[in-house]
């Protein structure tokens, strides 16, 4: 079991294929052999960082911004914040809006985790370390579907 730590938040979708028990524990270990301990303070969001994305990012009192900046960094002075975007997404049209392509839906997932952890850092130079985790669900039509973790390079 690894250490609880504030200073590490996280951010992730309430779809319920990632909330489960062995789905927390899978992405827990994922991120402790890569040295990232487990996180303090969580974000559940529908569609977790897209807002962040956005070509007119919201930053009024309900913003996933506001809740990131007030509670994980004002907070909680998180440093490290895990970023998670994962394929077949509700919040985009599901695995459908890619026209059943899976390697687009990465693809897409790809893009918006590394625009999101850009941003991240040019907004909130006290986090010294964006982890950006793509979350791959290949069987769509399984209620607990193994997931695959990728952790994406900030730049290509
Ligand atoms: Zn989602």
């Amino acid at each position: 079991m690894g250490k609880f730590h504030s200073h590490i938040g996280k951010v992730i979708c309430v779809d319920e294929r990632l909330n489960t028990e062995k789905a927390q524990v899978q992405l827990r270990d994922f991120l402790e052999t890569r040295g990232i301990g487990r996180a303090g303070a969580l974000a559940s969001r529908a569609g977790s960082v897209l807002e962040l994305a956005q070509d007119e990012v919201p930053k009024g009192d309900f913003s996933l911004y506001q809740g990131i900046k007030g509670a994980m960094i004002d907070l909680h002075h998180v440093t490290t914040l895990v970023i998670t975007m994962h394929t077949d997404c509700g919040r985009q049209g599901g695995r459908a809006a890619f026209n059943g392509d899976a390697e687009a839906d990465k693809e897409a997932q790809r893009v918006y985790l590394r625009r999101v952890a850009k941003r991240l850092h040019e907004w909130f130079p006290s986090v010294t370390h964006v982890v950006p985790v793509l979350i791959h669900i290949a069987d769509t039509n399984a209620a607990e579907p193994d997931l695959e973790f990728e952790l994406v390079k900030e730049t290509v």
